[in-house]
């Protein structure tokens, strides 16, 4: 049987800005891709995008757009993240094209005429930003969104059922048998009690919303976004009935982020089994990044651009710090001190040194050229250990232990080398054969290291093999025809330092330079604030989008504290309901901590984070005020007039 590997990650939907969480996923896939193909794999790799559903309506009105010029516009911005990362794959596709329409709606025709697919009414606790209905076991305080924290509305409408609740006992025998079916082990464990504990059939069309696929038939329901993403999997195959199925389909696995794996885990396979195919091989769950210890998020203004990242540290060292940094699976933290420190210690240090010292001893006591020599070393007898090693934790997904697994192989040969001290051999005729011994399995080792690190960092990869003087692609490698010590007579290529060691303390005054000039900016638009004349001074006409584009919602005063610098600024928490945020207010001389404590205010939650005396401020509390020469003279609260739930939205 020839092998194969159909792996996907999943579509990412376009109302985003690509951030590192679609770089992680795109990574993974990519490595695991490259590794497959090394290893004599015919290899499909698919990635895409999902284009329809309510939020991009909503998003293309707001810019005066039609949804599909939208998303034909926007999806750019995710195909361009592929070439960014050098991603490898064979296919993109957007669930706006053609060839997933069509074969959405013959998938959708087929289950309705087996009855797995039958037409009822929904009602549900609905939030409208996240296109879901909400159980009331999961709503939030105040009938609120557990995801985004928004309120709730009750919705009503006709809608089709798949009928999910049919296939759950299979499903669950099916998991019993394959553990691999859900990875890692934490995630099989939360998808089998989910399934125990009942999976009730699911609405699978709407009404409410326009942009999307019609109903085969009823054309006043469009398919629900779900079961529209996920058929991607096979439409990218032409549908069910296609040769491009029968040879990929036995061999599909899927990636995902672990806040969609009930999709993937629950649904997707119930929907599989009603169609009488296979369920996906393996289903891999990655966790979260965190940014510097902390959520990501838009309003702290701490999401990581993967293409800003590339551009200033190289992609190389981009690609091997998401794939070293955490163990695949758990949730880990991005820090750019983090990368400086790995591409210093592992990447110049370890693999560069090894290199560069390397070449340079052929260079000098060998004219140049590989010698030969046949006896076993401890690097021979490693690089067999490490080849299975690096294997088992690809084969795992454990993307981290196969590096891990490499850096201790790159270690041992630059130990290799000051145990050896080819230099001391090279002073002494008598010693030539134990020279030639140890620069060959220098080479070897060198050559072995490279290829084993082309699935992550391929540019890398092919710089070394020039270096060492073979024309070959290490990309193109097969690791299963490696043989150590086949390279005597090799004439090495020029030398280049492969990561320049970045100064910590020059690129510690370089941020702190850039942030500086980030706060500056804003500290002058607080001053032209200030300095504004006590005459009615009108601002230019907005429109009501750039109106809107400010969001400001209710929240309450829980703490107040002083900040001893400062004779203006408090240091307030407020409780927006769905999150608990720290603001720097300058009302000082207007109230004491006691009459702010506990006062409903109305909060600008969209605000960049600003650095006031010290302190992250996120966001900015509504206030009036009579300024004389630009100092405020007269100051009060904007309240909300009656009791109204936290978190709720002013307009
Ligand atoms: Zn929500």
């Amino acid at each position: 049987m020839e092998k194969r590997f159909y792996i996907t990650t999943p579509i990412y939907y376009v109302n985003d800005k690509p951030h590192i969480g679609h770089a992680y996923t795109t990574l993974a896939c990519d490595t695991i891709s490259r590794y497959k193909r090394m290893k004599g794999y015919d290899v499909k790799f698919l990635t895409g995008t999902d284009e329809h559903g309510q939020k991009i309506q909503t998003a293309a009105e707001s810019k005066g757009e039609s949804p599909q010029k939208f998303v034909d516009r926007i999806h750019v911005a995710f195909r361009d993240l592929c070439a960014t990362l050098g991603a490898s794959n064979d296919d993109f596709i957007r669930t706006t094209e053609q060839r997933h329409i069509r074969v959405v709606q013959e998938i959708f025709s087929r289950l309705m005429s087996n009855d797995d697919i039958y037409k009822g009414k929904y009602s549900g606790y609905y939030c409208v930003p996240c296109e879901t209905y909400v159980p009331e076991n999961a709503m939030g305080e105040n009938h609120t969104c557990p995801d985004c924290g928004r309120p709730l509305i009750i919705m009503e409408e006709e809608s089709y059922f798949f009928r999910a609740s049919k296939y759950v006992p299979q499903l669950i025998e099916h998991y019993e048998k394959h553990l691999r079916g859900v990875m890692p082990k934490i995630r099989y464990n939360e998808i089998m009690s989910f399934l125990k504990s009942g999976v009730r059939d699911q609405s699978v069309s709407r009404t409410s919303i326009k942009w999307g696929i019609p109903v085969p038939g009823d054309e006043k329901h469009v398919i629900y976004v779900w079961f529209d993403a996920l058929v991607n999997y096979i439409s990218a195959l032409g549908g069910l009935d296609t040769d491009e199925f029968a040879k990929w389909w036995p061999n599909v696995r899927h990636m995902v982020g672990k806040d969609i794996i009930r999709f993937h885990c629950v649904t997707w396979p119930l929907v599989l089994l009603a169609l009488g195919v296979n369920l996906p091989q393996e289903i891999f769950a990655h966790g979260w990044w965190t940014v510097d210890g902390e959520k990501m998020s838009k309003t702290r203004g701490n999401v990581v651009d993967p293409s800003e990242m590339v551009k200033e540290y190289g992609l190389d060292p981009f690609r091997y710090f998401l794939m070293r940094e955490v163990p695949f699976g758990n949730d880990g933290d991005f820090s750019e001190r983090a990368l400086v420190s790995r591409i210093n210690s592992d990447l110049a240090n370890d693999l560069g040194n090894l290199l560069n010292r390397t070449l340079q001893m052929i260079r000098s006591y060998r004219g140049g050229i590989v010698p030969k020599s046949d006896e076993p070393s401890e690097l021979s007898q490693m690089s067999a250990e490490i080849l299975e090693r690096v294997d088992r934790s690809m084969n795992d997904y454990a993307f981290d232990e196969a590096l891990k697994a490499i850096w201790e192989f790159i270690g041992r040969a630059n130990k290799f080398i000051d145990e050896n001290m080819p230099w001391k051999l090279a002073k002494d005729e008598s010693q030539s054969a134990k020279l030639d011994f140890v620069l060959m399995n220098l080479y070897e080792a060198l050559r072995l290291s490279a290829m084993l690190i082309a699935p992550v960092m391929p540019e890398t990869s092919r710089r070394i093999w020039t270096q060492l003087g073979i024309s070959e692609d290490p990309v193109k490698a097969q690791y299963d025809s490696f043989k150590w010590g086949n390279c005597a007579g090799n004439v090495i290529g020029k030398s280049e330092v492969l990561f320049p060691r970045i100064d910590i303390k020059e690129w510690e005054k370089s941020k702190e330079e850039k942030k500086l000039q980030e706060t500056s900016s804003q500290e002058t638009t607080s001053a032209t604030e200030a300095q504004s004349a006590p005459a009615i001074e009108h601002e230019e006409e907005i429109t009501i989008d750039a109106f809107k584009a400010v969001e400001m919602r209710v929240a309450q005063i829980t703490k107040c504290e002083e900040i001893p610098r400062s004779k203006k600024l408090y240091k307030l928490e407020v409780d927006l309901g769905y999150e608990k945020r720290t603001v720097c207010s300058g009302i000082k001389a207007f109230f004491t901590p006691e009459e702010l404590t506990g006062k409903r205010v109305i909060l600008v939650t969209n605000l960049k984070p600003a650095k006031l005396c010290g302190i992250e401020s996120n966001g900015m509390i509504l206030a009036a005020s009579v300024k004389k020469d630009g100092v405020s003279e007269q100051l009060t609260l904007v309240v909300p007039e009656s009791d109204i739930p936290l978190g709720s939205r002013v307009s």
